[in-house]
């Protein structure tokens, strides 16, 4: 019986991860979550970790008192957090939203657990620092996200050195096919209807901005140790081939299946092995045709944004993505319109300052400053 952590354990990820463990049998030492103390007491009753921890530390005082009927240890703040992700256990799922992910993931490392990583951002902000860690302490990261995921599944069985290319596709959002004149007012609940996958309101967001998908291509620079040029992205309005790879004798291999999180949840846990799964099976019949096209640049400006600040490297991916949480946050509270998302990723970009090395520290001092600069320019 495998022991898991679950980082994130009340969002979109997080219940589903729970739901892949249940029907597993698997073993939940911990979870944490940010402010959902209601889901998260619930989650606690059912699993019966020994800890929680929650990132709001006055929320963190209630769920204490909520729990005192038993005997699950409640930890809190970021602190918290890390302190759980360096428990015992065989693999530390980290599906936490945004850069908050990044210091639980580099204490899960620490600690020598195998990572099964859903926050990409941990990847876009600390992709080098993570990478070296990985190193030093001889520890697996496995990718959730379903590209990355279907990535890594093509990737089984190839000799390394053969890659030539990595296709990643996108389903475009629910803004497919619409020029910038067209997206001037658009709303938070038009962006929030994603087309083919249901998920938490930030990753919804910027997948109808295509910032998810320059995200992803950062992800896959620091995954597959390939260069930006070498990753192509392709529109794929079915979501079914879930990307691929190109080898060097040009052979395509790819991993096609439902969009269903809870299959690249599942092989990230059970990795080299595989389990049974209930669900939709894959028809390609019943699907007929797959498309696929090249992104409108023009119109989703997130995505060669993000492109241009992994190429530029450094600290630039952190201010693109410290600028896009932001924003993001602005955009879902009425506060600024869709389009700005992209101005102030842009701007957040160009303001920071070109640095060939950096520290954790510096990791979160870009990250702040990036957001200052949301704050001034919304
Ligand atoms: P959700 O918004 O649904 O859930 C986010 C989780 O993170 C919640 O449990 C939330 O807790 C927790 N959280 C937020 N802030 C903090 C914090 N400061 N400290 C601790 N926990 C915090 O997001 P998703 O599940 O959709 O996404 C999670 C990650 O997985 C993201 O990085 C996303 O890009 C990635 N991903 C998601 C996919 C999906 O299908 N949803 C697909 C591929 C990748 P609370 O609810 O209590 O605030």
């Amino acid at each position: 019986m495998k022991k898991l952590i679950i980082l994130g354990s009340t969002g979109s990820i997080g219940t589903q991860s729970l739901e892949v463990a249940k029907k597993e049998g698997y073993e939940i030492v911990a979870l944490a979550a940010g402010s959902n103390i209601k889901l998260l007491e619930q989650q606690a009753r059912e699993f019966k970790p020994k800890f929680v921890a929650v990132g709001n530390t006055a929320l963190a005082e209630e769920l204490k008192i909520k729990l005192n009927d038993t005997n699950i240890k409640v930890l809190s703040g970021s602190n918290g957090i890390c302190e759980v992700a360096r428990l015992s256990a065989d693999v530390v799922i980290n599906a936490i939203v945004g850069i908050a992910g990044l210091r639980p993931t580099l204490a899960a490392i620490e600690a020598k657990n195998t990572i099964a990583l859903a926050n990409k951002e941990t990847l876009v902000t600390g992709g080098e620092l993570v990478n070296k860690a990985l190193k030093e302490n001889n520890v697996k990261l496995l990718p959730v996200d379903s590209e990355h995921s279907a990535i890594f599944q093509s990737l089984q069985g190839v000799p390394s050195g053969s890659v030539s290319k990595i296709l990643l596709t996108a389903s475009g959002g629910p803004f497919y096919g619409k020029k910038k004149a067209e997206l001037v007012n658009v709303t938070r609940a038009e962006a929030l209807k994603h087309p083919n996958w249901s998920m938490g309101a930030k990753i919804t967001i910027d997948s109808a901005t295509l910032m998810n998908k320059g995200l992803e291509v950062i992800e896959a620079v620091h995954l597959f140790h390939v260069k930006p040029d070498d990753i192509e992205v392709l529109v794929h309005r079915q979501s079914i081939l879930h990307s691929a790879v190109e080898l060097s004798d040009g052979a395509v291999i790819a991993q096609l299946g439902t969009p269903d999180m809870k299959l690249p949840i599942q092989y990230a846990i059970t990795y080299p092995e595989r389990a049974g799964l209930c669900g939709e099976r894959l028809s390609l019949t019943d699907i007929g045709t797959l498309t696929f096209e090249k992104p409108d640049y023009e119109t989703f400006r997130c995505l060669p944004l993000c492109i241009d600040a992994i190429k530029q490297g450094g600290l630039k991916p952190v201010a693109a993505n410290g600028a896009n949480e932001a924003a993001v946050k602005l955009f879902l509270e009425d506060k600024i319109k869709f389009l700005q998302i992209a101005e102030l990723v842009e701007m957040a970009i160009s303001a920071q300052k070109k640095v060939d090395t950096f520290t954790v520290e510096d990791v979160f001092e870009a990250d702040r400053a990036a957001r200052a600069l949301v704050i001034e320019n919304k």
